[in-house]
């Protein structure tokens, strides 16, 4: 039987792939934190199969912690998502947030190695990582250029796990995942927030929404669909890394018209501008060229955007009705 490990279980991406490899027959453990544990509404993503996961309460920091977890669930595939994954440009704690991911990718990947070096590992990679590009769309070989601590503490990962796989012969592949939007993406996120305030403002508890810039433009796909593809890259006879993008983009305002129309309102009404929320644009919009994954993964993007939107929205008109 097939035995994946995930880390970052309660997020967006871990819980629709716990999700996804149940279907498939997969035992499936998470590691959680305790504090998490203990935050029914962190808890929440994993309503559908809290019960049929076997959950590991620790941290990754901890390295007893990690090898006790891996010997007892001897995974066959591990999926590293856990990452403090909010890309702000002032962060309080830059030393603390790169300190967290690059350790914990670290911890991971040497305890793998050791307990169980025939496993296959996905490494959770970003478009961050890119950054302030020169080229677009990107693929696997455009050079790596981050402007945040998040994108730096991801390439110094991505350059780790490679080293495992490069001197060791350790299966590791590398999803450059473009941004993923579902009911489950957190409120930071632009998607988010627009959909849970356009609930709000349909159902009368809000009148305005604020917003930074409306011409951002970000290569925006669907959650469910990405974990996929980080599945199919375990399942290669040779571990390789994956640019998953849609390959289009669109800008702040198109997500406006789509979540906003799907209730019947234009966004013009309710729209208002804040400069607490402005970044200044990319010099070069972030946008995938998804060929090597479309030839080797048979992978494809398929929901659009609108469907989507659509989609965020009833989720948070039901919260909101709740
Ligand atoms: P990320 O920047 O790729 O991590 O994703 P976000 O969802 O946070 O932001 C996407 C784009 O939306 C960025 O270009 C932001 O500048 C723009 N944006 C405009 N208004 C807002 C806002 O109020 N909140 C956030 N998070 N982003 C905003």
């Amino acid at each position: 039987m097939k035995t994946a490990l995930i880390t970052g279980i309660t997020g967006q991406d871990g819980s629709y792939l716990a999700e996804f490899l149940l279907t498939r027959g997969y035992a499936v453990h998470g590691i959680v934190r305790r504090a998490t544990t203990e935050d029914a509404a962190k808890m929440a993503n994993l309503a559908a199969c809290k019960e049929r996961v076997d959950l590991h309460v620790g941290s990754l920091d901890n390295y007893q912690f990690l090898r006790k977890t891996i010997e007892q669930a001897g995974p066959t595939e591990c999926y590293h998502f856990a990452s403090p994954s909010f890309v702000n440009y002032s962060l309080d704690d830059e030393i603390s947030t790169f300190n967290e991911s690059f350790c914990a990718t670290h911890a991971l990947v040497s305890a793998l190695s050791e307990c169980t070096p025939g496993c296959r590992l996905y490494y959770a990679g970003s478009s961050e990582m890119f950054g302030q590009t020169v080229a677009s769309p990107q693929n696997e070989d455009t050079p790596l250029n981050p402007r945040s601590i998040y994108g730096i503490a991801k390439v110094a990962g991505y350059h780790l796990v490679r080293n495992y796989r490069d001197n060791q012969g350790f299966f590791v592949a590398t999803g450059f995942l473009y941004n993923h939007e579902s009911p489950r993406r957190r409120p930071e996120f632009v998607t988010r927030k627009i959909t849970s305030t356009v609930a709000r403002i349909k159902l009368g508890l809000e009148k305005t929404l604020t917003l930074g810039a409306l011409d951002a433009e970000r290569d925006w796909g669907y959650a469910p669909e990405y974990v996929q593809a980080a599945w199919r890259m375990l399942q290669q006879d040779r571990p390789g890394d994956y640019v998953i993008a849609t390959g289009a983009t669109h800008t702040v305002r198109t997500f406006l018209t789509h979540a906003f129309g799907h209730v019947g309102l234009r966004y013009e009404d309710h729209v208002r501008f804040d400069p607490r929320f402005f970044r200044p644009p990319e010099k070069v919009v972030l946008c995938g060229n998804t060929a090597k994954a479309v030839r080797l993964l048979d992978w494809h993007p398929c929901k659009p955007l609108a469907e989507i939107a659509a989609e965020m929205v009833e989720h948070d008109l039901s919260l909101v009705r709740r």
